[in-house]
């Protein structure tokens, strides 16, 4: 087994037999780099040189149709998340595409810890800020215009930060 992945979770990878279920189920498999089973034997045999590098956890969505589908009850969805944080705490470095993604992740999560909820246009300008990409401007003051964006801020929802730096102190 790749020798971080055991940190801080007990999800049982030496129990998939590679057969593919999961990958037969996933929506997203075609356009992942390791569909979810090779990604299953990679991290088995310990070749972790590509698995943190690889797009795959960050197109993965969370849909958990491989969890579904697995019979031998494996949290493949559970892996997948698992990656993203150690390539967060890695800080791994990703394809440009993939990066982008990482960076609207990370808008998110930072919105969600400062407010325990969610502003799309918080979430967007933090994203616009990390990325430097304002190819779509444009489309922002349309939706403006036509009252489909409320800049406002949202209510903070009080002790949700501490509750998830608790969750980050755990390892979560
Ligand atoms: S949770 Fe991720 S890996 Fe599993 S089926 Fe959904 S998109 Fe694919």
């Amino acid at each position: 087994m790749a020798s971080w992945f055991g940190r801080n979770t007990e999800i049982r990878i030496d129990d998939c037999d590679g057969k593919g279920a999961c990958t037969g189920a996933c929506p997203f498999a075609e356009s992942m780099d390791f569909a979810p089973h090779q990604l299953m034997r990679l991290l088995q045999i310990g070749d972790d040189s590509c698995v943190l590098r690889s797009n795959a956890a960050w197109i993965c969505t969370d849909c958990m149709a491989c969890n579904a589908a697995c019979p031998s009850k494996v949290d493949v969805g559970g892996v997948f998340a698992h990656l993203r944080r150690i390539s967060i705490q890695e800080d791994a470095t990703l394809p440009p595409d993939v990066e982008m993604v990482r960076l609207l992740h990370d808008a998110f999560v930072e919105e969600l810890k400062g407010y325990g909820r969610v502003n799309d246009v918080h979430v967007a300008m933090a994203y616009k800020a990390r990325s430097l990409d304002f190819t779509d401007l444009g489309l922002a003051f349309q939706l403006f215009s036509r009252g489909r964006l409320r800049p406002f801020a949202a209510r903070k929802t009080r002790g949700f930060r501490e509750w998830f730096a608790s969750i980050e102190e755990e390892g979560g």
